[in-house]
């Protein structure tokens, strides 16, 4: 059989002008694979720039002025361009894709998500809001829809290598490393003037802003665990985190033996990435290697769940069930748009995240409608709840 390599393995990018879309255009440069479709939201100048680099097939961009300006400007090209919210799901439905990573941030993933399970052969899941909020439901019509899921965020990605260390049944439990963020080691009163400039400085990774706010807070190491609740089929119950700050440590896989088996490299999206798109194979990787001997040591320690409250709450949701880890992670995005924009103190979004997803959550079995309304639910009573601090 060929190498995907030797086959030009073919992409398809929703979300391509973010964080971890560039990256992924970078692997694809590396890789020398062919770019189907390219997606964003509203920003149609570098999605123009990268469409002139990569000439996908598809482009298309959420926002419908921005589309049109993106119709207009590569009218010398052969490139279809779609607008809208059914632009960027038609994108999906059209394309025709070894690999499709799905970098769009929030709930907007879902739709294109499920569309593209249908239509391309594997999906490389970066985005979690959708997983954490409606998992099940949506990783059945990714099943339902024929393609094979592989994931990207580094800690599943190195759980997801690790499980092949042994047998399904012998997992005693999924270790998540978390950075801790840039705030690790302060109490919670040392957290009340924090602004987001602060908040915006991640001590290890390269991400977008909302994720950074969310490591910073480590709602983001929440989510991860009911990411991998949902993606590996564990109870929260088998998973612990364990405060790593050199971020060499990706995640671990402990077995009945209490053996451990753990991914490491150097904190680069872009392995993750990679090995999504060419699973089961190997290439030649874009980021360095890890420097052993500037790596005086390794450190580990225990979240401090007083001061970062949600993390704790994250269990909690995931314990409960329903629809509460959506209303979560709606009210999340709500608080921390809200804490950018120096409308919120970032404490508050403690505070938002828990009372929004009290108000709105409820335990028990859910359809993937009731998840929708929760999501609008949850972003309504989140932004009133905001309102009525000002
Ligand atoms: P960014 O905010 O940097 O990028 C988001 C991308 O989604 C952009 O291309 C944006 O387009 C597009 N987008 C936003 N809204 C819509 C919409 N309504 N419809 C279509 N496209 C939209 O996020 P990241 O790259 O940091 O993260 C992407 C996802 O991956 C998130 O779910 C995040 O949690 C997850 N993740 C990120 C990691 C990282 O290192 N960054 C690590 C692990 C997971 P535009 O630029 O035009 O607004
Ligand atoms: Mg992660």
């Amino acid at each position: 059989m060929k190498s995907s390599t030797e086959r030009r393995l073919t992409t398809a990018i929703f979300g391509a002008t973010g964080s971890i879309g560039k990256q992924t255009l970078s692997v694809v440069e590396s890789l020398g694979a062919r770019v189907d479709v390219l997606t964003a939201g509203s920003r149609d100048r570098e999605l123009e720039d990268a469409c002139r680099k990569f000439m996908p097939r598809i482009a298309a961009l959420a926002d419908e002025s921005a589309a049109n300006r993106l119709k207009l400007a590569l009218a010398d090209t052969d490139i279809k361009v779609f607008g809208g919210d059914e632009g960027v799901v038609c994108a999906a439905a059209e394309a025709d894709a070894d690999a499709a990573v799905m970098a769009i941030s929030g709930m907007a993933a879902c739709a294109p998500m499920i569309e593209a399970s249908r239509s391309c052969r594997r999906i490389c899941m970066a985005n979690k809001e959708a997983i954490v909020a409606a998992g099940d439901h949506l990783l059945s019509k990714i099943k339902e829809g024929g393609a094979e899921l592989i994931p990207v965020d580094s800690e599943h990605s190195a759980i997801f290598q690790s499980l092949s260390g042994g047998r399904r049944e012998d997992v005693s439990k999924l270790i998540l490393t978390a950075s801790g963020g840039p705030f690790y080691g302060k109490k919670r009163s040392e957290l009340e003037g924090i602004t987001p400039k602060m908040a915006l400085s991640h001590p290890t990774w390269d991400m977008g802003p909302k994720i950074t706010v969310d490591s910073a807070t480590l709602m983001n190491k929440g989510f991860e665990v009911i990411e991998a609740m949902r993606l590996f089929s564990v109870p929260a119950d088998m998973i612990e985190v364990v405060i790593h700050r050199e971020s060499i440590i990706h995640s671990m896989v402990q077995f009945r033996d209490n053996a451990i088996i753990a991914e490491l490299g150097v904190p680069d999206m872009r392995t993750a990435i990679q090995y999504a798109m060419t699973y089961p194979e190997r290439m030649n990787g874009c980021a360095g290697e890890v420097d052993w001997k500037a790596l005086s040591k390794l450190t580990f320690g225990v979240p401090d769940t007083d001061a970062f409250p949600l993390l704790a709450f994250a269990f909690e949701a995931a314990r409960r069930g329903g629809t509460y880890p959506a209303a979560m992670s709606a009210a999340d995005e709500v608080a921390v748009g809200a804490f950018l924009s120096e409308k919120l103190g970032f404490t508050d979004i403690f505070d938002i995240v828990k009372e929004t997803a009290d108000i709105v959550g409820h335990p028990g079995q859910t359809s993937f409608e009731d998840i929708v309304s929760a999501d609008a639910e949850a972003r309504l009573r989140a932004a009133e709840l905001i309102d009525s601090r000002a």
